[in-house]
């Protein structure tokens, strides 16, 4: 399986790190190894100061298809859930800078942390999930899907126009505001609604 990760979806998140407001999908990816389950621990790595959390929604992909058309793409998902897109934030400024790719700083072991899956609704409306992230019982993060610059039903049009997706592919769907940096000891729980779906300790 393999894990697509859309960047700068939200304009809030895009404002506060300086970034422009895409016109189309900001695509990366990470492999299978990025994948960690809820209550395991995340060790922070060796090569990074400044490890980022950012929340997202996640949504499972149920079969193969591609050059999904949008008006098709709920064909393609029936559960969701939210994970955590961790980043090296200094590496990535680094990476940036000189205009390399970003895998290091976003595609590392451990950096996909993911929750329990829920089903959705045949009529269930994307463009309003709340989802939400506490750091050590505090709220630090929370969002709306109708504040997707590209919702889901598009993102999926657009990265199968490239990607065959498969059953079990992830699409991590961008963060809200209110990324920040991880310390030891911290205790990263999430939620879609009221519904704890994803633990994280951080080691
Ligand atoms: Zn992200």
């Amino acid at each position: 399986m393999k894990i697509i990760c859309i960047g700068r979806n939200y304009v809030d998140h895009a404002k506060e790190l300086n970034n422009p407001v895409p016109k189309e999908p900001v695509v990366f990816m990470k492999p299978d190894s990025a994948i960690l389950q809820t209550n395991k621990p995340f060790f922070i790595p060796s090569f990074t100061q400044d490890v980022h959390h950012e929340l997202e929604v996640v949504v499972k992909i149920t079969k193969v298809g591609k050059h999904i058309q949008k008006k098709f793409a709920r064909k393609y998902y029936n559960s969701i859930s939210v994970g955590i897109d961790f980043t090296a934030r200094d590496l990535q400024a680094q990476l940036k800078e000189k205009g390399l790719p970003w895998e290091k700083a976003k595609a590392f072991d451990g950096s996909a942390p993911i929750g329990k899956f829920i089903p959705i609704k045949e009529n269930q409306i994307m463009e309003n999930i709340d989802f939400s992230m506490t750091k050590n019982g505090k709220l630090i993060q929370a969002g709306n899907t109708k504040d997707m610059l590209f919702s889901i039903d598009t993102l999926i049009e657009h990265v199968s126009k490239y990607f065959t997706l498969k059953i079990g592919d992830l699409i991590y769907t961008g963060t809200p505001a209110g990324v920040g940096k991880v310390e030891i000891g911290d205790v990263l729980e999430a939620y879609i609604g009221s519904k704890k779906l994803l633990t994280t300790f951080v080691k």
